[in-house]
């Protein structure tokens, strides 16, 4: 059975400052200042291991967002930004990657006190993914361009286009990687030259008010960055429909994703979505056994299932159905569950009791519904929202527990008979989701195959995993557009076509 380990572990280097930083004042971040909310209020932020408050998070509101979006509005037309030679962003982001590389203990402590997320992961996924994304992006500053184009009309012309940023941004991000999300959003939108306004999720604040700090001291000009923190419905809600923002990024449910493109219409804001998912992994006969298994164990695992991309349903070859479902289990069964901070956890407690009952809920109405459990799946009588990973077999397409998001340790395995690429493609691509998949193969032509077959965004054959250089993002209900890689950068422009006469 999984262990459960206790949660403080006194030695953890930062941990001092990361608890003074969590329960100090905190105030919102508008145009270069610290001010307090208008409204004055605030709200709690808690370990979700323990339940113990951490701090204290100001709530913003429609009259602040409204200060964030004139002072980024000035941003743009301050010729301190606007003006400034792409070397000189490209310098500035360098700088905030080595200023959260020296701060990385501290973020990592900040993070996994306020996610419940194990510090490990923190330490070997979060921060430097965070981190390489802004050298990423910072690189990019120097390399965007347009193109000449010959035009075929009467005349002698010189045409060409201009890549301009495309304005002032808002960008919503959810409690799953804090800080990841927040930086896959902040770099390409300043690498372009844009304002930015982040709200991150009101469950987990303390890192993006801890970045924020690290880019006050920075030297971008004033209002290039603005953090205001509160709730989706009141921060959220007024960005998305503010008149002064040129554009929404959103990564989220796909619920509030509907929400958000409803409030972009009034002025046709540009928006970018990266939605929920519910990624099939795909275990081929010819597949290494071993690190299949391995591998299908981990991502859906991983952060305890809370990850868009985790491999929710699985789909083996029936020659190895019982050996990679039993593996999976047996692994499941030894995942360390724990407070983040503890050196031996494995899996963390999932963000919040509502989180962890809406989990149970999918298990239970799987049963209900006449699957089966493999492992895990019981409430566990212990402080903490914690959740055991959980198997089921024998769920067919239309229960629930298959077909939605659950965002939890929860695997739905099947296993498939067919050797004919389009009948798995077909099974695997039966989902209003089309975010990622996985394909565990030693057959080239299978690789190649399902790659192309597959209607989702992004496809792994045989492992890996996030690069800021790689475009994520979804087909289907999983969202709109690309975050990552040129496309990503590109996303935060506007082309200007420019035809001049000779
Ligand atoms: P959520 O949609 O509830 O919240 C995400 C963010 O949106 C939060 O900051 C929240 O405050 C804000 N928000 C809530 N209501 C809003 C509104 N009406 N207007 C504007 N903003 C609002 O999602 P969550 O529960 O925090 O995160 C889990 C979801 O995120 C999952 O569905 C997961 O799949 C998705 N996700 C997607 C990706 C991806 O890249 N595709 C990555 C991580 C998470």
């Amino acid at each position: 059975m999984n262990t459960i380990s206790a949660t403080s572990a006194p030695t953890i280097p930062s941990l001092r400052e990361a608890r003074a930083f969590a329960g100090r004042k905190h105030r919102l971040f508008i145009g270069g200042n610290w001010v307090d909310p208008a409204e004055g209020q605030g709200f709690a932020t808690s370990d979700p291991a323990t339940g113990e408050k951490l701090g204290e998070i100001p709530r913003g509101s429609d009259v602040d967002v409204d200060r964030a979006v004139a002072a980024a509005r000035k941003a743009m037309e301050d010729p301190a930004w606007r003006d400034m030679k792409p070397a000189q962003r490209a310098r500035l982001m360098e700088r905030l990657a080595d200023a959260m590389e020296s701060a990385m203990d501290e973020l990592g402590v900040l993070e996994s006190l306020d996610n419940g997320k194990s510090l490990r992961d923190a330490r070997n996924f979060d921060l430097p993914h965070a981190i390489a994304t802004v050298r990423y992006n910072a690189g990019w500053a120097t390399k965007l361009t347009g193109e000449t184009i010959s035009l075929s009309g009467p005349g002698n012309w010189h045409a060409f286009t201009l890549k301009e940023p495309v304005g002032v941004v808002a960008q919503i991000v959810p409690w799953n990687a804090p800080l990841a999300m927040a930086c896959a959003k902040i770099a390409p939108a300043l690498a372009a030259g844009c304002a930015v306004i982040l709200k991150p999720a009101e469950e987990t604040s303390l890192t993006a008010l801890r970045l924020a700090e690290i880019i006050a001291e920075i030297g971008f000009p004033d209002g290039v960055f603005n953090l205001i923190t509160g709730y989706g419905e009141e921060v959220g809600a007024a960005l998305t429909a503010h008149p002064g923002v040129d554009k929404v990024t959103f990564t989220g449910s796909t619920e509030v994703g509907r929400h958000i493109l409803k409030a972009a219409a009034g002025n046709f804001k540009r928006v970018t979505l990266e939605l929920g998912g519910k990624t099939p992994v795909i275990i081929m006969p010819d597949a290494d056994v071993s690190k299949a298994t391995m591998g299908a164990a981990m991502s859906i695992f991983a952060n305890a299932g809370q990850i868009c991309n985790a491999g929710s349903r699985l789909f083996v070859h029936e020659r190895h159905f019982e050996e990679v479902v039993d593996g999976v289990a047996k692994i499941a069964e030894g995942i360390k569950l724990g407070g983040g901070l503890d050196p031996d956890t494995q899996m963390g407690p999932v963000i919040s009791s509502a989180q962890r009952n809406r989990i149970h809920d999918y298990i239970d109405g799987g049963l209900a519904d006449g699957a089966s459990l493999r492992t895990g799946g019981k409430r566990l009588e212990r402080t903490g929202n914690f959740v055991p990973p959980t198997v089921l077999t024998g769920t067919s397409a239309e229960m629930a527990v298959r077909r939605e998001e659950i965002f939890g340790p929860v695997l739905c395995a099947m296993s498939f008979s067919e050797d004919d690429l389009d009948a798995i493609a077909a099974e695997a691509n039966a989902s209003d989701y089309g975010l990622g998949a996985v394909v565990w193969t030693s057959n080239l032509s299978a690789a190649h195959g399902l790659a192309r077959k597959l209607k989702a965004g992004t496809v792994r054959v045989n492992g890996g995993g996030l690069d800021p250089a790689l475009p994520f993002g979804g087909f289907k209900q999983s969202g709109w557009g690309r975050e990552n890689g040129r496309e990503g950068l590109e996303a935060y422009t506007e082309t200007k076509s420019v035809a001049i006469s000779y």
